[in-house]
């Protein structure tokens, strides 16, 4: 029996939401082919002999829901997302990676009725990573020389640059870092039942000066990717 669009098992699934977090590694696949599921453009070919399926999602949780979906779709039996993402919690500074354990929507609020922020119908709005993968994750990040950090990471529809609301998330969701897209991969993934890791660069700190340090930091997040996920696909 085959999968999807590859006709392969074990095929990893590689997302960002940016062409800046994908484009090296699309650069980088051998006999590349586009197919078009869901809508979403997904690239299929082999990385370092790895069958791999690669997507740009675009931003936000819902661009993330629909791509995740697609990446299924098309034939993925693992998902890792890397990209870039706000700081927040104590000790992390740019150009950090952080690894989640876990993903939470920070912007889901049913308060009001008695819910847990974050939980909706009585669930986590997000999911819990694969280990296996994340700590292939975690380990090829460590061999770049980068600090990584382990823990819960938030998202939501906003780009975060007030230091008060990044302290809030942190501490309601005891998050280390905020972006705009993972935990809808989370929690898509673990609808369907797909392992799935995501990493994040620290591209700011969600703080005042966010926006120009996003700015800067994007130059050299291809090239970051490109050799995490090599390290990560060197160890299956
Ligand atoms: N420059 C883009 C918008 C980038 S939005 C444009 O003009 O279209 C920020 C992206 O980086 C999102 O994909 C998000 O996941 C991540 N990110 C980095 N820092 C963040 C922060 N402080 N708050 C929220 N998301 C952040």
């Amino acid at each position: 029996m085959t999968d999807g669009v590859t006709g392969r098992r074990g095929v990893i699934a590689l997302m960002g939401a940016m062409d800046v977090e994908v484009a090296a590694i699309r650069q980088a696949i051998c006999q590349p082919r586009l197919v078009t599921v869901l809508g979403c453009e997904i690239t299929s070919g082999l990385l370092d002999g790895h069958p791999v399926l690669l997507a740009e999602s675009g931003i936000g949780k819902v661009n993330a829901s629909l791509t995740t979906a697609a990446l299924a779709q098309a034939g993925a039996t693992s998902l890792v997302f890397v990209g870039v993402a706000g700081g927040v919690g104590p000790g992390i500074q740019v150009g950090d990676a952080v690894v989640a354990t876990s993903l939470v929507q920070h912007d889901v609020d049913i308060t009001v009725f008695g819910h847990a922020p974050g939980v909706i119908s009585g669930v986590l709005a997000g999911g819990v990573a694969d280990s296996g993968l994340s700590d292939a994750l975690a380990a090829g990040a460590r061999a770049l020389n980068a600090t990584v950090h382990r823990g819960i990471i938030a998202s939501g529809d906003q780009f975060i640059t007030s230091p008060d609301r990044a302290a809030a998330i942190a501490q309601q969701f005891d998050a280390m870092a905020v972006e705009m897209e993972g935990a809808a991969v989370a929690q898509v993934c673990t609808r369907l039942g797909l392992p799935f890791a995501v990493l994040r660069w620290i591209s700011d700190t969600a703080d005042g000066h966010a926006e120009t340090d996003f700015g800067q930091f994007v130059q050299k997040i291809a090239q970051l990717d490109l050799a995490v996920v090599k390290q990560l696909l060197s160890t299956r």
